[in-house]
């Protein structure tokens, strides 16, 4: 019977940023996929949007976006060793993407549209106007003076923060109220959208695209060099003590002999975890559009859930498209699930011109798990879990947080530092290993069907 330090179940970023860290410092790893390739679910079904914390900041508790900074800290210390990691720091502290072969990341930021008070959406409608006049107030004061406020001044925080400095990462999350502050103002092309100049302030983020097959082919030629053994077509199905090891036994009735076991089997972690941990899994909606509708990468920004919108261009072997999401997310029931796609398509109609007319222009769902009580709670960050001796449970929240949660569950299961030395030869075939994303097949089925 084979042997390993640790036995991974679960081919998403999350199981795989695992098993080469672990894989990395010089353990014996094996990582388990049940379906043919890896990301084929929710680590293929998402937007490529690296959160650098914009987006998080928004929140009062600063929960989130605090992961989100701790996730660039991990990734700045223990991923640099990768060439194609091109987030790197300046002579003054900044980060910048450095172009490189095989980048991780873009150098596009995304553009923050932050809606004015002044937006129409903030005033009652003639027709309800008493009904609706005390809380259209209370939202316009809460947005002005707490969460527009906050995101203004956690970015100007962000900008100033030095990232070589050896500074908690705490002083980023303070918000003095008092304080005035007068971010630079960015040009975005609002000519492309049908949203009005006035109504708006333009912040540039540090968020930006990630070419998440250079992520996972990088990720997944270090776990291989440094002798992982990865099985595709191999569903975990439970395990068995033996004194202190676990002996893991697959589908197809294979054995082996663990000394800790991960599940990282994102919505199927559910039916292991205790009643204490409440995972909840949404259905999110994306648009594909193809011709491109926009060259700008941006989120509009406001209260109003199903009114806020994001675009960012993508590139699939050299053909441009749109990909177009908002904020709104669903149960996992059909009817909900068809009010969310008709939302974000009405959304994304009054946002741009030519949807209706383009070649492409189709709606999938991808599935989130998360930890959270409901879908109206929401929990963005990583979580990692104890479910028997030796065995352990992770959801990663973001595909953009599987660095920092490969580094915690190393730390927390060795009580060590992973290994910084990463040697590893590239190897083409590994790419072929790894699922195309949902909106790059639709892409790629159009284009194969036209020929
Ligand atoms: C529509 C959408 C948009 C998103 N956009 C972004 C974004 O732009 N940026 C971002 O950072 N994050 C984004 N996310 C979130 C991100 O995609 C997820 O948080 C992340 O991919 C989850 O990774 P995971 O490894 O936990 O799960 P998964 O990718 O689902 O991986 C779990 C794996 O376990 C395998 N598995 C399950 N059961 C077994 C078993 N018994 N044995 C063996 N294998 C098993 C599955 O086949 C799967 O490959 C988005 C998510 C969605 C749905």
């Amino acid at each position: 019977m084979k042997k390993f330090n640790i036995v991974i179940a679960g081919g998403g970023i999350a199981g795989l940023a695992s098993a080469e860290i672990f894989a990395r410092s010089g353990y014996k790893v094996l990582l388990l996929e049940k379906n043919p390739k890896l990301c084929m679910e929710a680590s293929g079904s998402h937007q490529k949007w690296f959160h650098f914390g914009s987006l998080y900041s928004v929140f009062s508790s600063p929960r989130f976006f605090q992961a989100m900074l701790k996730n660039i800290q991990y990734l700045l210390k223990y991923y640099q060793g990768f060439e194609g990691m091109n987030l790197v720091i300046n002579r003054e502290g900044n980060p910048y993407i450095e172009m490189r072969e095989n980048s991780w990341f873009q150098a596009q930021h995304l553009i923050y549209l932050l809606t004015s008070t002044r937006h129409p959406d903030f005033f009652p409608k003639k027709a309800s106007y008493l009904l609706e006049y005390i809380p259209k107030l209370h939202q316009r004061l809460f947005w002005k003076y707490i969460i527009t406020k906050q995101f203004l001044v956690r970015h100007y925080n962000l900008y100033k923060y030095n990232w070589s400095s050896q500074k908690s990462l705490n002083d980023l999350l303070k918000v003095e109220w008092l304080q005035q502050i007068c971010l630079p103002e960015v040009n975005f092309s609002y000519e492309q959208t049908n949203l009005n100049y006035d109504f708006f302030q333009s912040i540039k983020s540090y968020d930006c695209p990630m070419n998440t097959e250079n992520i996972l082919s990088d990720l997944l030629c270090s776990f291989l060099s440094h002798d992982g053994e990865l099985w595709l077509n191999a569903t975990y199905e439970t395990y068995q003590c033996k004194s202190n090891k676990k002996l893991i036994i697959t589908r197809n009735r294979e054995i082996v002999e663990t000394e800790k076991l991960i599940l990282a089997i994102g919505r199927n972690l559910n039916r292991y975890l205790k009643s204490s941990v409440k995972l909840c899994t949404v259905a999110s909606p994306l648009l594909v559009v193809y011709p491109p509708v926009c060259s700008e990468n941006f989120v509009k920004l406001t209260p109003f859930v199903s009114k806020t919108i994001n675009h960012i261009k993508h590139n699939y072997n050299g053909i441009p498209y749109s990909l177009i999401g908002n904020g709104y997310s669903s149960t996992v029931e059909k009817l909900k699930m068809e009010e969310v796609k008709k939302s974000l398509y009405d959304n994304a109609i009054g946002t741009f011109s030519g949807i209706d007319s383009a070649e492409i222009s189709e709606i999938y769902f991808g599935y989130k798990t998360e930890v959270s009580k409901s879908s109206k709670n929401r929990g963005y960050d990583s979580c990692i879990k104890l479910i028997d001796r030796n065995v352990l449970g992770v959801i990663p929240g973001k595909f953009s947080l599987g660095f920092s949660l490969a580094v915690d569950i190393f730390k927390i299961i060795t009580d060590k530092q992973p290994s910084l030395k990463i040697h590893y030869s590239s190897n083409s075939s590994a790419k072929s290993l790894i699922s195309e994303t949902k909106h790059e097949a639709i892409i790629n089925q159009y284009f194969q069907q036209k020929k």
